[in-house]
Order: C-alpha cells, then structure tokens, then sequence
C-alpha cells in the first residue's frame, strides 16, 4: 500500500514514520526548505523520543521519503493525508484554514487515480466537505472520497500513542452512503495493524469525528484548569492537592490522569482548541461556556505564576538572580508553543529580574521568545549558582534527581518556587530552603 502525507511537522512525521513502520509506503510532502532538506539528510528537524530511529530505518528499508513534489508523492496513494497546521488566526482565536485548503487545492491537481483525502489535522466540523468541494470544484473529474481521521497523540510520547493508541476516529461521509464502503475498505486497511492489536477503530460522520478531537482536548484543558482551581483552594484551606486528586481520581468516572496542577497549561494544542472550540460554538449559536471559562482560568494561572513567583521573592524581584528549570511546555519536547514560561518569564524580566534559565533540549527553541536578557546555563546547578530564587517550569526527570542539599550549596538565597511539585517538601525544609509548592500545606 502506498499514501501520502502533507505536512512533515510534530503530527505528519511521526504518523508517517509509525504507518511506514506497519508496512506502508509513505511519501511525505513538506514545503519548508529548511525542514525537507533535514529530513532528506535523515536529520529530525524537532525533539521526539524514538522518532530518529524510526524514521532512519523505514528510510533505509525504502519505506519512507521526503519530497516538495505532491504530484510524485500522490501518485498511487490508495490515501492523502493533510497534516498541516491549523494555527489561531490572529484576533479571533478561530483556527486558521489557508494550510488546509491550500493543500486540498494542491492535492486537487495531483489526483491521478482513486484516492481518499483523509483530514489529520485539527479542524473545525465542516472542513473535511469544505475540502471535498474545493477539490471537486478544481477537478470535477477527480475521483476520490475525504474522511476525517483526527490525531490524539501526545508529543514526547508521540509513537507510543500513534502505535498502541486508545481509539482511532475514523469520520466518513455518511450523505453519500454509496460511496461509504470503498472509503471505509482503505482507512481499514491503513490501520490494519492497530486492529490486530484491538485498538479500537471508532467511525463516524465528518462532522462528529472532527468535533471529537475538539472536544477531547477541551475536556483535558478543563481538568487541568479544574485541579488548578483545586490547587489554589487547598493552599487556602490547608489541604493537599494530591490526596484530594487521588481520592478523586479513584472514582472510575473520574479517573487518575490529568489531575496533577502546575502553572497552567500550554503546548500547540490545548491553548488553541480550547479557542477554537469557543468560536466555534459562539459561531454556531451554541456557546461552549465552560470551554470559553477554562480559557480565562488558564491565561490568569499563568500570568498569575509570575506573581507568585515575585511575592515568594518578598515582594520584589528588581535586581534579583532567579534560577529557571525548564521552559518547555512539557517534558521530553522541544516544543515552546504557548508555554508558560513564556508568559512568566517576561513578567519576571519586566519586574527587573535576572533570569539564568535552563532546559535539558528547549534552549534554543526558547531563545527567539524570550526576553533577551535571560542568560542560559549547563545545567541546573549551574542556573542555581548564586541565585536569590529558583523556580520549577517544567517537571523534567533529571530535575528530580538533583538533591536539595546541592541546591541550596549553590544558591545565594534560599528561595525555591516549584510549579510542578517535583520536590519532596520536607527533604527541601531540611535542606534549609524556603520551598513553596502547588496546593500542598
Ligand atoms: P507543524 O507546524 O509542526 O507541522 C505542519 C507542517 O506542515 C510544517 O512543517 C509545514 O511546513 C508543513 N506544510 C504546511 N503547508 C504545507 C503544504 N501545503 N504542503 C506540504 N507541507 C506543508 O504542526 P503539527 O504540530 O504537526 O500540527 C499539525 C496539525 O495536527 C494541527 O492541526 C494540530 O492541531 C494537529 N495536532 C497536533 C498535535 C501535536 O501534538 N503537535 C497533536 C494532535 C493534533
């Protein structure tokens, strides 16, 4: 079988590398210059555990090549997938389509035989008929079928989720039942290896499968915000976030996952889908209020870290070394898309602040963003060496293993502000720091 993939990005590499990986010829389409020419080299243009291995040897077994030409890439492709970015369009927060219908149109003028356009990226309900017009519009002799078929996966764990996923969303154009099944046969037959191992294949319409992702991502983005809420009450009432979270997540309706605080949330998906979804509610008449709610409780959290961070400081941090641990959204990534250190980080810097931040991989993603005086370090001992506060952004492993005592040997002060509960606060008060964490007495 052979498909092609539009978009080489975080979603269109690593799902082409895991579908080569099940047997598949995929020929992936990406425009940026700079991208193809690292992935041609076998070079992996961002940071995603696994993914250089797996990508280098579908290369070597043939499975898998990079190119600009949509017309070399569709060509036989039994299934076209768009994995372009949908980012917010400036102003208001609806997710921008040009990626999406520009692809369509160039897939349009590849067609040769019968081919499914399967819509990857996260897009409003309506997008996948949206493309099947523009292409019937610019080939009306074209003879193919579109579905949607949204990504759930999560960066740094990218290929454990794409290949061992909990379901997979397969929308189809249900108007057209005549047409159902020949559409349905290929989409089985790319996943066939995940039907092996019983991963459930879940199809649906368009419509339902692209509002799926949307309401998925929010749901999580509201739990988040939810034991954020939590977090700041516990500190009020002198109660423990985790306990309450545990207690709550062991009722199966509930569950464990995505209850843990931090200073909000952030990444390439959560800050944008929750915006998207609460235009596309507004716009269909149906406000998502609780969607458009969690959205201001996040963007207060985050501004509202850097506050914290600054009444721990005494009330002032002009002139102050705050060491920084992590500035990625989220560990084992580079990615900085809407991160919370960003937000944080340029109040501090505002605030008068010396920042000495490191990050195990996200520096020099980071860099562009962040305010120019930020010095960057070694490691954290480094950031630490004769800083008045340290603060925790980002909860990577190798934080967790750096002692107290260390930190307090190399720091001036003695102030600890850890935004991620990594530390155990009763080793961190031996060791002679102030520590202040989230929700915890
Ligand atoms: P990305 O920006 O990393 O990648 C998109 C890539 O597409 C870029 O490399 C860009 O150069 C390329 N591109 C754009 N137009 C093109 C065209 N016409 N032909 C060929 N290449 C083209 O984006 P991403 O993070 O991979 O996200 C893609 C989509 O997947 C988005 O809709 C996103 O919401 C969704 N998604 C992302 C994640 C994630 O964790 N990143 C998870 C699930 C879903």
């Amino acid at each position: 079988m052979r498909i092609a993939m539009i978009g080489g990005g975080y979603v269109g590499l690593v799902s082409a590398a895991c579908f080569a990986e099940f047997g598949i010829e995929v020929a992936v389409v990406e425009t940026s210059p700079s991208r193809l020419a690292a992935l041609r080299e076998g070079r992996i243009p961002i940071y995603e555990p696994g993914l250089d291995k797996l990508v280098e040897t579908n290369m070597q077994a043939g499975r898998l090549t990079f190119g600009d030409d949509i017309a070399v890439a569709v060509a036989g492709a039994e299934a076209v997938f768009i994995a372009v970015g949908t980012p917010p369009r400036n102003g208001d927060g609806a997710a921008d389509m040009q990626y999406v219908h520009a692809a369509a149109e160039q897939i349009a003028n590849a067609l040769t035989g019968y081919a499914v356009v399967v819509t990857k990226s996260t897009v409003p309900a309506g997008t996948s008929r949206r493309i099947a017009e523009i292409i019937r519009a610019a080939r009306p002799d074209a003879d193919f079928d579109v579905a949607s078929n949204p990504e759930f996966l999560r960066e740094g764990n990218a290929i454990g989720d794409f290949m061992r996923p909990d379901r997979v969303i397969i929308g189809l154009d249900r108007t057209r039942p005549e047409r159902v099944a020949r559409a349905e046969a290929v989409m089985r037959k790319v996943y066939r290896p995940l039907s092996l191992i019983e991963a459930p294949l879940l199809f649906t319409s368009l419509e339902t499968s692209e509002l799926t992702k949307y309401a998925s991502n929010s749901f999580l983005a509201m739990k988040i915000s939810f034991i954020n809420e939590m977090a700041s009450l516990c500190e009020k009432l002198g109660a423990d976030v985790h306990d309450l979270a545990k207690g709550m997540g062991l009722d199966g309706r509930i569950g464990r996952k995505f209850l843990h605080p931090g200073p909000g949330y952030g990444g390439s998906c959560f800050p944008k889908d929750t915006l998207a979804l609460s235009r596309i509610g507004q716009e269909a008449g149906s406000p998502c209020r609780l969607v458009e709610t969690t959205v201001q409780v996040n963007d207060a959290r985050k501004i509202g870290m850097a506050g914290r961070i600054i009444a721990a400081c005494g009330g002032s941090v002009e002139g102050k070394s705050i060491a920084v641990l992590g500035l990625t959204f989220k560990p084992e990534t580079d990615d900085m898309r809407e991160a919370p250190s960003l937000p944080i980080l340029h109040r501090l810097a505002e605030a008068g602040a010396k920042i000495r931040a490191y990050d195990p991989v996200g520096m020099d993603a980071a860099r562009p963003g962040l305010p120019p005086s930020v010095a960057y370090c070694t490691d954290a001992i480094d950031a630490a060496t004769n800083a008045d506060a340290l603060v925790v952004l980002t909860e990577w492993n190798v934080f967790r293993a750096v002692a107290p005592k260390a930190i307090k040997e190399a720091m001036k002060g003695d102030v600890v502000v850890d935004l991620r509960n990594i530390f155990d606060p009763a080793a961190m008060r031996a060791a002679g720091l102030q520590y202040q964490s989230v929700g915890r007495p």
